[in-house]
């Protein structure tokens, strides 16, 4: 079903490294059970575990950031647009307008909020 090899993980290298310890983790799992097993008291009342540097992600985890970033870039680019109604029309009404379209009704409601 795969479409083309772009996406593919680099056959032979480590799915990761821990940052805390330096352990090399082959497997998405190896770095979910080595976090789970380095869970620790913070000393600040809370837990933490170890973190993980991920080096070779999976192949849906790079399709998953790829589409991230193309949403996120039709969010901001339809927020710039919006942005120019302000000359005429009111946050409260551009919202309005935005009510089958929630995705972009944050990203709209979000940027006036830092306005
Ligand atoms: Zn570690």
């Amino acid at each position: 079903m795969s479409k083309s090899n772009r996406f593919d993980p680099e056959a032979g290298k480590d799915y990761g490294r821990c940052r805390d310890c330096d352990l090399t983790l082959e497997t998405r799992e190896d770095a979910e059970s080595h976090m789970h097993s380095s869970m620790q008291d913070d000393g600040r009342g809370g837990r933490a575990s170890h973190s993980v540097s991920v080096l070779n992600p999976p192949r849906q985890a790079r399709i998953d950031s790829e589409v991230r970033w193309a949403v996120s870039g039709a969010l901001d680019d339809a927020v710039a647009q919006l942005e120019r109604l302000l000359r005429d029309a009111s946050e409260d009404e551009i919202s309005s307008a935005l009510s089958g379209y929630p995705d972009f009704r944050d990203a709209w409601e979000g940027f006036c909020d830092e306005r």
